[in-house]
């Protein structure tokens, strides 16, 4: 088992029936409390994608933190793909089922190099609505998509098949 997965086996909490009945949900926000867990689960994120990314995207909210992290200590650029009106004008927006419920993400056109490989991350893949969404989104603002990488994959809901040919890493499914 690698530090990362430890220590989100160990950190993270199971909350039942949040944020609604059924869902049992996975709080993640103890490992950023913990700076050397922290630092371990973003290097495990970035590290399967070393050299085949130039800039990283986080998924609203959880995410952010997650790119911010890895943005900095990597010295590549963050983006951020944001829940509907939050982003001002102009926006390139994508409709997506979550485990529970249906939403929109935004992302601005694209101001970097056409040639920037973004790597998407976030916590936890569910269905793999929002990060299939983003992953059109960074299509769609004209970049290349190095991938997705996220802390936790929840097996048996199908998020690794909605990403269908998108390279993909989890630090530990669940
Ligand atoms: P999905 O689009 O279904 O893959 O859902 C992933 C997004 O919803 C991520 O941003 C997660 O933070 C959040 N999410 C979905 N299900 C859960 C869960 N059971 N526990 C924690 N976060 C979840």
């Amino acid at each position: 088992m690698s530090a990362a997965s430890d220590a989100v086996h160990r950190l993270s909490v199971h909350v039942r029936d949040f944020p609604a009945p059924g869902i049992l949900f996975r709080d993640l926000t103890p490992v950023f409390e913990d700076v050397e867990a922290f630092r371990a689960v973003t290097d495990e994120l970035a590290s399967p994608f070393e050299g085949a990314f130039d800039a990283v995207l986080g998924i609203e909210s959880r995410g952010f933190l997650l790119a911010a992290a890895i943005g900095v200590r990597r010295g590549v650029p963050v983006l951020v793909a944001r829940k509907r009106g939050k982003l001002p004008p102009p926006v390139l927006s994508e409709e997506y089922s979550l485990e529970y419920g249906s939403a929109v993400l935004e992302m601005a056109p694209r101001r970097l190099d056409e040639s920037t490989r973004v790597l998407v991350v976030d916590d936890v893949l569910a269905t793999g609505g929002s990060a299939a969404a983003t992953a059109r989104l960074v299509a769609r603002a004209g970049y290349r998509l190095a991938g997705v990488s996220v802390i936790v994959e929840l097996g048996g809901l199908g998020g690794r098949d909605a990403l269908g040919d998108i390279r993909m890493h989890s630090t530990l499914v669940d």
